[in-house]
């Protein structure tokens, strides 16, 4: 059974996606606080497969406990909730590690789909695999980085870069297009799903998160190139 960690302060809010997400056959842990749900995901066995964090909480707010969550867990998948009044917000939200926003108020049936995406992208393999993996038919290999699709894990120069599902996703749709360019709304297709209704900018973002981890100088790439007015392309 999959578990999802919510965490709410607004009660009604926070009992209305408890709820239809029990009903949904997830088991769910809510929380009214950051420090509350910090101490259920550290004590939970095993982990939470997503988490479902408001932003503005009484004390630690939504963004701080998505950071801390992910220092301890990069494959967990992380949906933020933000008010109207945050849009501006949201990207800084995608900075910090979520895989995905939505805006208040949104459908229960729409928070379900989202879940379940990020639940299939989160399922895959077997974490806490530590050894790099020698090249067998399910590890693609470019240039420095190998890509095993068992463990869902990326390695460069034969060391594991720590990403999240969606980091892993873009990686894989980049590894196995190897020299194409892609155009933004192809990986937001492949990734996020035909019926995703944000915007392009959650690509640039994942990007920028990316670059940072897979690049030797992030701020001049050699390996996620940008493709101006286009998309981007990956080479090894
Ligand atoms: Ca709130």
């Amino acid at each position: 059974m999959r578990k999802v960690l919510v965490v709410e302060d607004e009660t009604s809010i926070r009992e209305m996606i408890t709820l239809n997400l029990q009903m949904a056959g997830y088991a769910v842990a809510p929380a009214e606080t950051a420090e509350r749900g910090l101490e259920l995901a550290k004590a939970a066995q095993p982990k939470f497969d997503i988490a479902v964090l408001d932003i503005m909480l009484p004390g630690m707010n939504g963004y701080s406990l998505c950071e801390q969550l992910r220092k301890n867990d990069s494959r967990m998948g992380i949906i933020m909730l933000s008010a109207k009044s945050q849009e501006a917000d949201k990207v800084s939200g995608l900075a910090i590690g979520a895989d995905d926003y939505m805006t208040k108020p949104f459908g229960v049936s729409e928070l379900l789909a989202r879940i379940e995406a990020l639940c299939r992208r989160v399922g895959g393999g077997n974490p806490g695999k530590v050894a790099a993996p020698v090249a067998d038919k399910d590890s693609v290999i470019s240039g420095r980085f190998v890509l095993d699709e068992r463990s869902r894990m990326l390695y460069k120069d034969g060391r594991p870069v720590e990403l999240t599902q969606v980091e892993y996703q873009i990686m894989e749709l980049f590894v196995r297009n190897a020299g194409s360019a892609l155009k933004r709304n192809e990986i937001l297709e492949a990734v996020w799903g035909k019926n995703y209704c944000g915007d392009e900018k959650i690509v640039d973002v994942n990007i920028r998160r990316l670059r940072m981890k897979v690049e030797d100088v992030p701020g001049n790439p050699e390996h996620i190139l940008t493709v101006w007015g286009f998309g981007y392309r990956w080479t090894e």
